[in-house]
């Protein structure tokens, strides 16, 4: 039977545009429906607005570091207006540039929702009503959205979606969540000079994150005027009558044991979900995994024949450089006579808060769990760029190394650059480098990254709980 195209892909993200592209460039026809804009999560509301923030918010510090090296005079004010207008304006360009990029190869742009209506036949619902084309093969990446819990006066609540459009920049903004959306955002907004208070359920922020790391963040964010609300749960949000122009706090966020606080902004950011809803899944024998995200094989084949998801709907790893493996691997392997599945090992990831944390390979409890005997090297000092300024913000780094084999398994880093350096080392873990290389290899001096190279008495067992933060 000969259809309208070759592959048709659902979401013009990350993943969507990525395997998108590469399909149509190894001569497939290609079409790709997109119900938002395309560029999807990480271009649109995700890593790229979200990295400029956190640009933004910076220069506070930098402003503060340069009184101690004699620059006068510096005392400014922001702008929210100026900031967020920018940054819409960046994310406008590089949605058209996404846009080049799939009518660059002859990928055919739908916008409008798209829904499976059986295995070959897509409807699109758009402005003009919908339209239904036929597909051999059908590619998912819908990815994720987030939600707020099922809470009273939800609907006061925002999430990272909104965050990038505030008109004005609240005086006291409350982030519920201790995950990395919502330590980047209290960053963000901590920077820009709000008040800021971070509700978390647990004792620390950045759960499933190596244990002295998260704690060195945690403590450093409590350090940088953050308030950290921690084992606090929120039972409703209430809107005070008269918060606008009252003299009151537009919201108060209660606790279940009757405790209150006001506060001008709550933003959610305790977790996303997979976008599975809605599209037809049911009814082409799509199956979801526990959950609730679609359940693939290695070659991110679904439970049909002849559809595969990529991205945040699939809940592998939920960053962009991944859905991208993801999507180019499905393109290469189904298209491009070029079979090759993604690797999801030693994928390395960073946390833009401030300070800033990465890591590449095992966290410590990981690697504890699952190798032999480790040997750890840990290393916490004040950076030279911090001699003599009043903010110090300190730096932690580890090594995690494999005493039968050498092999450093993990490597992570809290502190100025780590994602920037943790990219290198990664491909040296990737690689397999033992301990001995990275102690052969010369550093770079004055820099902080030169400790990764300088490490050489490992950590006295047991491990302690908490780095040396202070
Ligand atoms: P998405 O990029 O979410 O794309 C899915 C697309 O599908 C969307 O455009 C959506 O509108 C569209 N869509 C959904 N349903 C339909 C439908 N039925 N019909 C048509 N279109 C549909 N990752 C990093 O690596 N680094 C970071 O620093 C980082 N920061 C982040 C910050 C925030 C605030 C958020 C929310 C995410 C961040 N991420 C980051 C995660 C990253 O954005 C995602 O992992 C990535 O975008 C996933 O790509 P994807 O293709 O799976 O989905």
């Amino acid at each position: 039977m000969a259809y309208d195209f070759d592959l048709f892909v659902i979401g013009a993200g990350s993943g969507g545009v990525r395997a998108s592209r590469i399909a149509a460039s190894h001569g497939a026809r290609v079409a790709v429906a997109e119900e938002y804009r395309v560029g999807g999560t990480c271009v649109i509301r995700g890593c790229v607005p979200k990295k400029l923030l956190v640009y933004g918010s910076k220069f506070a510090h930098e402003f503060e570091d340069a009184a101690a090296y004699g620059w006068t005079g510096l005392a400014p004010a922001h702008d929210w207006a100026t900031l967020r207008d920018t940054v819409a304006k960046e994310v406008d360009r590089l949605n058209a540039v996404y846009i080049r990029l799939l009518e660059g190869p002859g990928v055919k742009i739908h916008m409008g929702r798209g829904r499976l209506m059986d295995r070959h036949t897509i409807a699109i619902g758009g402005p003009n009503g919908e339209q239904t084309v036929t597909a051999d093969k059908i590619l998912i990446c819908t990815g994720g959205r987030p939600e707020v819990p099922d809470l009273p006066g939800r609907e006061f609540a925002i999430t990272s979606n909104e965050a990038f459009h505030l008109p004005e920049l609240p005086k006291h903004v409350t982030i519920v969540g201790g995950g990395y959306i919502a330590v980047e955002f209290a960053g963000i907004f901590n920077g820009l000079g709000a008040k800021v208070d971070l509700v978390i359920r647990r004792d620390r922020v950045l759960r499933g994150f190596d244990e002295e790391c998260r704690t060195f963040v945690h403590e450093a964010l409590a350090k940088g005027g953050i308030k950290m609300r921690t084992e606090t749960q929120i039972a409703r949000i209430t809107a005070t009558p008269d918060g606008q122009g009252g003299g009151k706090a537009p919201f108060q966020v209660h606790t279940p044991l009757g405790g209150m606080f006001e506060t001008d902004l709550v933003m959610y950011a305790t977790g996303r979900v997979p976008n599975t809803a809605g599209i037809g899944l049911e009814k082409v024998g799509v199956q979801l995994n526990k959950a609730g995200a679609i359940a693939v094989d290695e070659w991110s084949k679904t439970t049909a024949e002849n559809i595969w998801a990529v991205g945040d709907v699939t809940d592998r790893i939920n960053l962009t450089p991944v859905a991208l493996m993801e999507g180019h691997c499905f393109a290469d392997t189904v298209f491009g006579n070029k079979p090759r599945k993604p690797d999801h090992r030693d994928v390395p990831s960073a946390v833009f808060c401030q300070p800033e944390m990465a890591n590449v390979g095992l966290s410590e409890e990981d690697a504890r769990r699952t190798l032999g005997e480790l040997r750890v090297f840990t290393s916490a000092f004040t950076p030279m760029k911090y001699s003599f300024t009043a903010h110090k913000q300190r730096t932690f780094m580890k090594l995690i190394v494999e005493a039968a084999t050498d092999k450093v398994v993990g490597c992570h880093m809290v502190g100025d650059d780590a994602a920037e350096l943790i990219q290198g080392l990664a491909v040296a873990v990737k690689a397999g480098a033992t301990k001995a290389q990275f102690d052969a290899t010369v550093g770079i001096h004055p820099t902080a990254g030169e400790e990764f190279v300088t490490m050489r008495t490992p950590r006295a067992e047991p491990a302690p709980r908490k780095a040396a933060a202070e």
